[in-house]
């Protein structure tokens, strides 16, 4: 019997393309990419975001921690929402490279709050 789905996985990094198509198939949403070779001063964080309204590619959005914290401002690089993804779209964000280690999720700006 192979191991149960809540075992901690573990990335075989030698196969691991980055490819990010994991972030969107987890069913636990608990799978996230960190690209700290972004920039010299950002890096790119890559996560599941199952929110209304979604983000769009430019918008400056609060970056928040894994308690859903603000961390800091980010900036959105892309939402990947392709229908293979099963209606998880994969939000990634700027943020500067030494809080990368920290943002996890966003939370959108709006002029109401
Ligand atoms: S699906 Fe995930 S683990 Fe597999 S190659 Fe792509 S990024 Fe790496």
């Amino acid at each position: 019997m192979g191991e149960p789905i809540t075992a901690l996985p573990i990335v075989d990094e030698d196969a691991c393309s980055g490819c990010g198509i994991c972030v969107a198939q987890c069913p636990g949403l608990a799978i996230f990419i960190v690209d700290k070779t972004y920039s010299e001063t950002e890096a790119a964080v890559s996560f599941p975001y199952e929110y209304f309204p979604l983000p769009e590619a430019g918008d400056g959005v609060n970056a928040v921690s894994r308690a859903g914290e603000r961390v800091c401002d980010a900036r959105v690089l892309k939402v990947m929402n392709p229908k293979s993804y099963n209606r998880t779209p994969v939000v990634t964000v700027a943020v500067p490279k030494d809080l990368a280690d920290d943002v996890r999720s966003i939370r959108i700006i709006t002029a109401s709050r």
